[in-house]
């Protein structure tokens, strides 16, 4: 998917632009961003604590890659703290709360301001709570006051609210899913959120909520009918009056009304807003049926099986229930149980999340046999674990026993074991463990549809409809108690776009 590289032309030809304004302001604009960024099943009873959340404060989140893009605007953006998790359960009430009071406090120290970014995912969770996305930006609005502008970016997979919209004044969503327009995402946020407070434009906000809810790995926008879908929004985006246009997906695997699919339209120019807005969650609905799984997909021992027959290779097998970077567990063995027991042979496994066997392998040391129990560490009422042995190939030089990783090599299999949960969807996670995935027959990874780097490479790719914290198999999802109803787990819906504005609109 191309880049919309003209995104950067036109945020600088928007600032720099600016000496020919009448409504030039005599100062810059003042600028705070922040936020809070993971995806967290519902279904999951892992819970994520502090020490899971990467922390970036002050001056970490200026020199931080992610956010070097904000280095080209000639206006200073005002960090306070962003916090990140890998995908998982919900978050322990504890830990968010005191992640939230000290972006709070670090913004408090920042006050007055005119506008505040916010970095967000989207389907976070928090225990005992609903919505907290709206709970945080509720937080900050009280602080900043009503005339602060706010610009959120989320993820494709966020969900929506009233309370949300309520809240903001602008929102930008990626439009590729694998997500490879996160900058871009970024830059849509921030330039909008400049141009508005340069040209002191108060944009309009709204949204429609759509009664479809898929799981990414049927909504990519790698094919149909997600890729015409999203195919659109650039040139609606360049429409007269439009800031922006963002369609989500929604997070399936969480069990609140706010899960759902939307649109949702920033701009100064409400009628084309609201056609725009009608007109995308129309042909989403019109599309409910065509959304499908990219790629072949079986059960746990079906996939096994076609990928010892398969003559080609590296057949890459998805153990798609069990991905962390949906909110799976990564802990579970059930697919490394099915290739021992098919007597499966040249297979790399990265990885098993499963600290007591990490820490057996580096006691143990390369070259040394072990007994081991593979999986169900985290949540052994979910998965039960492999009794096994085996030789120890690598382990990774890193002295915080919490971040280690070893290779061990068990009946033909090369099994990556984590002390904590991570993907391994990169070339490099393989190559830093000394494995190369093309030289192997068979590649297992914990993920849904494959990443940028391992799907090209796929020969075949196949998906493992495991059970799970994500499980694919959306319908039979237990315990349902808040979700509005939607497509599929509604058949037989009737619906016509409706259009709800932000309550900020009025003012
Ligand atoms: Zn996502």
């Amino acid at each position: 998917m191309h880049r919309r590289s003209f995104l950067k032309g036109a945020s600088l030809a928007v600032l720099t632009a600016s000496g020919d304004s009448a409504q030039t302001p005599a100062r810059d604009p003042r600028i705070a961003y922040g936020g809070i960024g993971i995806e967290c099943s519902t279904y999951s009873r892992l819970r994520t604590r502090m020490d899971e959340f990467t922390i970036l404060r002050g001056a970490e989140v200026t020199s931080n890659d992610r956010f070097q893009f904000l280095k080209r605007y000639p206006v200073a953006f005002l960090p306070t703290l962003v916090a990140t998790a890998v995908p998982g359960g919900p978050i322990e009430r504890k830990t968010y709360e005191t992640i939230k009071a000290e972006f709070l406090q670090r913004l408090q120290a920042l006050l007055p301001l005119d506008g505040l970014y916010l970095p967000m995912h989207g389907a976070m969770f928090v225990e005992d709570m609903q919505d907290a996305e709206a709970d945080w930006y509720l937080a900050a609005r009280k602080l900043v006051g009503p005339d602060c502008l706010l610009s959120a970016s989320y993820d494709l997979h966020g969900n929506i609210s009233q309370p949300i919209i309520d809240t903001l004044d602008m929102l930008s969503a990626f439009r590729t899913a694998p997500h490879i327009d996160r900058e871009e995402t970024m830059l849509r946020s921030t330039d909008m959120l400049l141009h508005c407070l340069r040209d002191k434009i108060r944009p309009a906000l709204l949204w429609a909520p759509i009664p479809v809810l898929m799981p990414g790995e049927r909504s990519s926008t790698e094919w149909e009918p997600g890729k015409r879908l999203w195919a659109q929004l650039p040139a609606l985006n360049r429409e007269p009056g439009i800031l922006d246009v963002s369609m989500l997906v929604g997070y399936v695997w969480a069990d609140e009304p706010r899960s759902t699919a939307a649109v949702v339209v920033t701009g100064t120019a409400p009628a084309n807003q609201r056609r725009i807005a009608t007109n995308l969650a129309q042909q989403y609905w019109d599309a409910r049926a065509e959304f499908k799984f990219g790629t072949e997909t079986c059960t746990v021992d079906e996939c096994v099986q076609r990928a010892i027959d398969a003559k080609t290779q590296p057949a890459i097998l998805a153990d798609s229930g069990d991905n962390p970077t949906g909110g799976g567990n990564s802990d579970q063995a059930t697919v490394l149980e099915s290739l021992l027991r098919h007597q499966a042979r040249n297979v790399v496994f990265a990885g098993i999340t499963d600290r007591p066997a990490t820490e057996a392998c580096y006691k143990a040391g390369v070259g040394k046999r072990l007994p081991l129990s593979i999986g169900a560490t985290l949540d052994p009422k979910a998965s039960q674990p492999v009794k096994t042995e085996g030789v120890v190939k690598f382990l990774l030089a890193e002295t915080n026993p919490a971040r280690r990783e070893a290779v061990v090599e068990i009946q033909g299999v090369m099994l990556v074991v984590s002390a904590y949960r991570r993907p391994y969807h990169d070339i490099q996670d393989f190559t830093r463990l000394g494995l190369d995935p093309k030289s192997f027959k068979i590649v297992v990874v914990k993920s849904g549809y494959l990443s940028p780097e391992l799907a090209p490479i796929a020969n075949p790719s196949l998906m493992a409809l495991s059970d799970g914290a994500i499980s694919q198999d959306i319908v039979h999802l237990p315990a349902n108690q808040y979700r509005r109803p939607s497509y599929p787990f509604v058949a037989d819906l009737n619906f016509t776009p409706k259009i709800y504005e932000s309550a900020r609109n009025r003012r």
